[in-house]
C-alpha cells in the first residue's frame, strides 16, 4: 500500500471500538486530490469481525473538497478496510485501499512509543559520545533512549546535558549496565535515579549487605550459587529503590562457547521473578535473540506472563546491524518515565526486529503484536520521517550549527501534534 503512504493521508487513524467516527481520506497532491463533488464508490471490510450481513459494504461517497469524508461504526478492536475507486464515464478505476484501527478504550488511551533501553557509547566498549548515540537515534525513530554502558551511570546524564540548551522531543532517560562484582549476569538500571554500579565502590558494605542476604535467602536449590543469586536480587531491589527498570539482559548471549547464565540460573530467575523486565531481543546473534524468543514463548504456554523489552545493545551506530533494529515498542498513555516503566510491568509493550530490507518481526502478546504490525505499516512512516529531520537537526546542533537550535525549537512537539490528528 505504498502509493496510498506517498499520495493520501487518513484521519484518524486509530478510533475507538464500537462507536460511530468520521474518517478522512485527503489526497495530498495535484494528481491525488479527489475531485470536489465527484462520486467514489467505497468498499468496506472489517477485517476479524465480519458476518455474512457486514464482511463486506459498498457505498457511494461524493468528494468534498480534495477529500472523502466517511462516517462509519467501528464494530470492536480490528482493522478496517476501505478500497476507494472512481466511477468516473461509467468506468471504475481503483484509487487506494485505506487502513483504519479501532481500539478498546484501555488500549485506546495508550500511544505507541519506541525505544531502546540498552546502548553503549565509547564510556564503555562503544564508540561514539552520548550526544551522538542519542541524535542518531532519533535519526532511527525512537522516541526514548537510555544509554547503560558498562559500570557507568554518568553517560546517560552526559547525553541528557548535551540538549539542555535546546528543545528536542527525544526523551532521553538515565541508565547504566550494572555488573555486580564477580557475578556473570547482566543488568540494566533502566531510568533509576541513582547508579547501582557505584554502590559497589564501598566493597566492604557491599559484601555484608550480600552476606546478610544470603542468610535471609537460606539454603538454594542444588546448582544455583547462592552469591550470584543474592547479589542479583539486590541489585533489582535497588533499581526498583531508585525508581527505575530492571532488565534482566541476554541470557542466551554466547560468551566462551557457552551462555550468559547457565540454564538453570535462568529458570530459577524466570520462577523467581526479581527483574522487572525480560530481554527479549538484544544486540546479540539472530541464533542468540531466536532462543531467547522461543524460551519466552514457552513461559508463556505456562501460563507466566513475562513483561518484554526489546533492545539494540548498540556499541556504534553505523557498524552493525542492531542498532534501530531491535527495540521495544511501549504503549503507554504518556511519554513519561513512570509511564513507561508501568507499562512495560503492565505487559504493554513488544520487542521488535526490523532488520534493514527484511520485513519487520514483532514479539509480544498477541492482540498487541496485531497492532503493532498496523502501526508499523501506518503510522510509523509518518512517525519516522519527523524523527529523521529532527536527528539530524540534532546532528547539526553537536556538531556546531547554532541555528539547528532555532530549528529545533520551532518543530518542537511535532510528533505530539501528529499524535493528535491521528487517534480519535
Ligand atoms: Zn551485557
Ligand atoms: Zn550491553
Amino acid at each position: 500500500m505504498e502509493r496510498e503512504h506517498e499520495y493520501f493521508q487518513v484521519f484518524p487513524l486509530v478510533v475507538p471500538a464500537d462507536k460511530t467516527t468520521t474518517i478522512t481520506i485527503r489526497g495530498l497532491y495535484e494528481h491525488s486530490r479527489f475531485e470536489h463533488d465527484a462520486e467514489y464508490e467505497v468498499t468496506y471490510y472489517p477485517k476479524e469481525y465480519w458476518t455474512d450481513d457486514n464482511k463486506q459494504t459498498k457505498l457511494v461517497v461524493k468528494a468534498k473538497e480534495d477529500s472523502l469524508v466517511i462516517p462509519h461504526y467501528f464494530t470492536g478492536e480490528q482493522e478496517h478496510y476501505f478500497v476507494v475507486a472512481s466511477r468516473a464515464n461509467g468506468e471504475k478505476h481503483h484509487i487506494g485501499t485505506f487502513s483504519v484501527y479501532s481500539l478498546l478504550p484501555g488500549l485506546f488511551a495508550r500511544r505507541p512509543y519506541k525505544g531502546d533501553l540498552h546502548m553503549h557509547t565509547h564510556y564503555s566498549d562503544g564508540i561514539e559520545s552520548p550526544a551522538y548515540v542519542a541524535a542518531c537515534s532519533r535519526k532511527v525513530g525512537l522516541d526514548f533512549v537510555a544509554i547503560t554502558d558498562h559500570h557507568k551511570y554518568t553517560p546517560s546524564l552526559e547525553a541528557q546535558a548535551a540538549y539542555s540548551n535546546v528543545k528536542v522531543d527525544l526523551c532521553m532517560f538515565p541508565g547504566e549496565e550494572v555488573h555486580p562484582p564477580e557475578c556473570f549476569t547482566h543488568i540494566v538500571n533502566f531510568g533509576g535515579n541513582f547508579s547501582v554500579n557505584d554502590l559497589f565502590q564501598d566493597r566492604k558494605w557491599y559484601r555484608q549487605e550480600i552476606d546478610s542476604l544470603m542468610q535471609e535467602l537460606g539454603p538454594m536449590p542444588a546448582g544455583i550459587e547462592p552469591y550470584e543469586y543474592a547479589s542479583i536480587l539486590w541489585c533489582f531491589d535497588k533499581i526498583r529503590e531508585a525508581k527505575g527498570l530492571g532488565i534482566f539482559c541476554h541470557p542466551h548471549w554466547v560468551w566462551d562457547n557457552r551462555f550468559n547464565v547457565p540454564q538453570p540460573f535462568l529458570e530459577y530467575i524466570l520462577e523467581k521473578r526479581p527483574f522487572d523486565a525480560f530481554e527479549l531481543l538484544g544486540g546479540i546473534t539472530p541464533e542468540d535473540n531466536n532462543l531467547q524468543v522461543a524460551y519466552y514463548h514457552e513461559q508463556r504456554a505456562k501460563g507466566e506472563p513475562v513483561p518484554i523489552v526489546g533492545v539494540s545493545d548498540s556499541h556504534g551506530c553505523h557498524f552493525r546491524d542492531h542498532f534501530g533494529a531491535t527495540y521495544t515498542m511501549v504503549f503507554s498513555p504518556v511519554l513519561e518515565l513512570q509511564d513507561i516503566i508501568e507499562s512495560i510491568k503492565d505487559l504493554y509493550s513488544v520487542a521488535i526486529e526490523a532488520i534493514p530490507g527484511e520485513n519487520p518481526r514483532v514479539y509480544g502478546p498477541f492482540r498487541l503484536v496485531k497492532y503493532a504490525r498496523f502501526l508499523l505499516r501506518e503510522y510509523a512512516p509518518l512517525h519516522d520521517r519527523l524523527c529523521i529531520a529532527e536527528g539530524n537537526h540534532m546532528l547539526d546542533y553537536i556538531s556546531g550549527n547554532k541555528e539547528a537550535a532555532d530549528w529545533l525549537a520551532a518543530s518542537q512537539g511535532q510528533v505530539r501534534r501528529l499524535m493528535d490528528m491521528l487517534w480519535a
